[in-house]
């Protein structure tokens, strides 16, 4: 039987899962995912993690319960930076995840933790792989064609986005080689759903948000669905930028869909107990007021959100936008 690893289905795996599952594949491991979000993920995290954590650390504490005696190792690197945006880092709850699990779990398997940190150089990613290669028992050029064949995945993956599909979509597409298309987006409104991928992608986080606008007749983009070269134009644009590398892509999205794509509202989904969002709610909030005198509503997430009280403030925002543009 091969060596099985676990990936959580939340944190980074919106961003990169398409590089770590063909990696871990590619050097003959089994790879693992943990089941879709549920009331019981969120249960059993709450249980788990520390007290004072945001839900979406509490929700992995949960993924990590449903993974922790199906694999024999789990994946939770240490994000430090992905990119060399002078700097920039990673929340403090992502450079310490595998402490934080650490502590806070009994009985967990072998815990693949490896720092990743792209400040480094160009070559710090090959040099993680290389070393996660060997520990695994893969030779240089096994380990290499894996790399090249993870960076070819993201590409995919990228792509299948660029066609308008969102990043859930494009995962399910990737993943069991599915052609799907964009939806066709004749819709009265159109909103950016601004936020964290781990909130903006999860269904249950953000209570099935984007079906709900879309039965409302809401066309949804995200920051994920801006061309990245488009976002780096923007990024450049800023007298300074944020500490944080997923803070500062959703501000340089709020930037872009208020002056490039000029959308009809924002929504921004935060969670509550996230101490990076106290500043970047604020920053989006006065960049619509100011920049663009966009409509922006901001829905804090937490473990009692109760789905109606969500839905009507969602109802009433869409219907005075709707009247505002006289399609109601
Ligand atoms: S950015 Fe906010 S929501 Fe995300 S892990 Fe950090 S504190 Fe939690």
């Amino acid at each position: 039987m091969p060596v099985s690893i676990g990936i959580p289905r939340t944190l980074a795996y919106y961003a990169f899962y398409p590089w770590w599952k063909t990696f871990f594949q590619e050097i003959g491991l089994e790879v693992v995912t943990s089941a879709q979000t549920s009331k019981a993920t969120l249960d059993d995290g709450v249980e788990q993690a520390v007290n004072d954590a945001c839900i979406p650390i509490k929700i992995f504490h949960g993924h990590v319960v449903d993974l922790k005696d199906r694999v024999d190792y789990i994946f939770i690197p240490r994000l430090v930076s992905v990119r060399k945006l002078e700097t920039e880092t990673f929340c403090p709850k992502f450079l310490g995840l595998p402490d934080l699990v650490r502590a806070s779990m009994e009985g967990l398997p072998k815990m693949i933790d490896v720092r990743i940190d792209m400040a480094k150089g160009r070559l710090e990613l090959f040099r993680i792989c290389l070393d996660l290669g060997r520990r695994f028992g893969a030779g240089f050029w096994k380990t290499a064609r894996a790399f090249w064949k993870s960076k070819r995945a993201m590409m995919d993956y990228d792509r299948l986005i660029q066609t308008g599909l969102n990043p859930v979509e494009a995962l399910e597409s990737w993943e069991n080689s599915l052609h799907l298309v964009a939806e066709d987006n004749n819709k009265e409104l159109t909103f950016a759903v601004l936020g964290y991928p781990y909130a903006v992608y999860d269904r249950f986080i953000n209570i099935d948000l984007h079906k709900k606008l879309k039965s409302l007749g809401v066309k949804i983009i995200t920051a994920e669905m801006i061309p990245p070269r488009k976002l780096l134009r923007e990024a450049k644009k800023m007298p300074k930028n944020l500490f944080w590398h997923f803070s500062n892509k959703v501000i340089h999205a709020t930037s872009y869909f208020i002056k490039q794509v000029k959308v009809d509202g924002i929504i921004h989904i935060t969670a509550f107990g996230c101490g990076p969002d106290a500043m970047v709610d604020k920053m989006i909030e006065l960049t619509a007021k100011h920049e663009g005198r966009i409509p922006f509503i901001s829905l804090t997430i937490d473990e009692h959100t109760g789905e109606g009280g969500i839905l009507t403030r969602l109802e009433a925002f869409v219907d005075m936008l709707k009247r505002q543009k006289g399609l109601a």
